[in-house]
């Protein structure tokens, strides 16, 4: 290697914190509360991650120092308030490696980032009658119901890739199903009810090779795994910052520039135009056009700190540690008799899905949360999911990097108690 690279490569590493899990803890004040008098153990990450003190400083920072609209304004506090929104814009570029801050929209999440897709390509010409849209069978709502409205629309047609026992994609099923009449794929990246990490790229690959564009739904990826938007070479990329350590009520839509460009705006208002008048009215420039109003500032600048937050590491470095608890805890529940875990996938998050016999998910839940553990119960918002296993609903332990193998301990002290109490 040549020492210049050999050197810079090593300073960047060495810049990185080492991973102390305990002193990671300390970072994140709501995991030292209690919870029915017990220490809070947080196993609910899928649903939302908790926020280190940077971000829930940043945001108060914002609205004690910084407080003005942005883009509007040339007065000091305007202009501030507008560097620390870009500048926001341009860590989430970094963060998913955008080829330009222009193909970073700011929305309200991950749901909203789909919708934007789904209105704006509804008004252009990109789709008629006939043409097909391909999601999966794992898809959250978020990816299905926006596609289903755009159909009711367009009259398109919905087709939906299958997935086999363990909870993956048929690939083969997929490919079988792509045709000339195929205008977007939709995919999930990893799933949030059974943690299967899909073969994107060669699902973008292949959709490519049909000349046809792919969103992926990374609600889920982006807290787990280094997302590489360019690498991938999806057309759009979804993911809410309230899951990568950031505040609700932000997140971004990546979208290629061509495809951005070519799409109409999905809302009108202030901040989105160049000019107004009765006759007519021009857009401004992307990403500008798809940002309609008064943007959620803080939550920007509260998402760029999650982001700081997460590079001072390895992300290498957390998903070992991911990887270990998802190991540990998959052994553990298993040796629980009559626990079935819902996804079994060789390729996996730390998401557990799981059922006990016939024990409601919700009794398992509402038990646990009497010893401060909080896990999720219910369809989480994948009924498709829940039919294909013939199942009302699933138990879901999901672990953040700054999660223990005590708390997994835990975790399973607590599902024998449950189990206990049915006998
Ligand atoms: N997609 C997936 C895979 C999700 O897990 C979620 C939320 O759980 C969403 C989309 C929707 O995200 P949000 O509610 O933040 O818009």
């Amino acid at each position: 290697m040549n020492s210049n690279l050999e050197i810079a490569n090593k300073t960047s590493v060495d810049e990185k914190q080492t991973f102390d899990v305990y002193q990671v803890r300390k970072d994140f004040p709501i995991l030292s509360r209690r919870v029915n008098d017990k220490p809070l153990v947080y196993l609910d990450n899928a649903a939302t991650t908790q926020k280190p003190d940077s971000v829930i400083d940043s945001m108060s920072h914002y609205y004690k120092f910084e407080n003005a609209n942005i883009h509007r304004g040339l007065h000091f506090l305007s202009e501030l308030a507008t560097e620390s929104y870009e500048k926001a814009r341009l860590k989430v570029k970094e963060f998913i490696n955008a080829m330009s801050v222009a193909e970073i929209v700011f929305v309200r999440g991950a749901t909203e980032a789909i919708n934007l897709v789904s209105n704006s390509l509804c008004r252009s010409e990109h789709f008629g009658s006939g043409d097909e849209i391909i999601i999966s069978e794992m898809e959250h709502h978020a990816n299905i119901v926006p596609w289903q409205l755009l159909c009711d629309r367009k009259k398109i047609k919905l087709k939906v890739i299958p997935i086999n026992d363990e909870g993956e994609l048929e690939i083969d099923a997929f490919k079988k199903m792509i045709s000339e009449k195929t205008k977007l794929v939709s995919v999930v990246h990893i799933s949030n009810s059974l943690g299967t990490i899909n073969p994107v790229k060669e699902i973008i690959d292949y959709a490519h090779s049909f000349g046809v564009p792919v969103l992926i739904d990374g609600a889920q990826s982006a807290p787990h795994i280094k997302v590489d938007v360019q690498d991938l070479d999806c057309d759009f990329f979804a993911f809410s910052g309230h899951k990568v350590f950031g505040p609700t009520g932000i997140g971004a839509l990546y979208g290629k520039t061509e495809y951005l460009n070519m799409m109409p705006p999905y809302q009108g208002g202030g901040d989105m135009i160049r000019k107004v008048t009765f006759e007519e009215t021009t857009f401004d420039d992307i990403p500008h056009k798809f940002e309609a109003g008064t943007p959620n500032i803080a939550g920007g600048i509260g998402l760029g700190a999650a982001i700081d937050y997460v590079n001072q590491f390895d992300r290498n470095v957390l998903k070992e540690h991911e990887d270990e608890l998802l190991k540990y805890a998959t052994e553990k529940l298993l040796e629980i008799d009559g626990l079935k875990i819902i996804g079994t996938a060789k390729h996996k998050a730390s998401v557990i899905s799981f059922i006990i016999k016939d024990i409601h998910p919700y009794d398992i839940g509402t038990i646990i949360d009497t010893d401060g553990i909080a896990i999720r119960t219910g369809h989480h918002c994948t009924q498709p999911i829940m039919q294909r296993y013939n199942l009302p609903a699933t138990a879901r332990a999901s672990f953040a990097f700054y999660n223990t193998l005590e708390e997994v301990d835990k975790l399973v002290v607590g599902l024998h108690k449950v189990i206990k109490m049915f006998r």
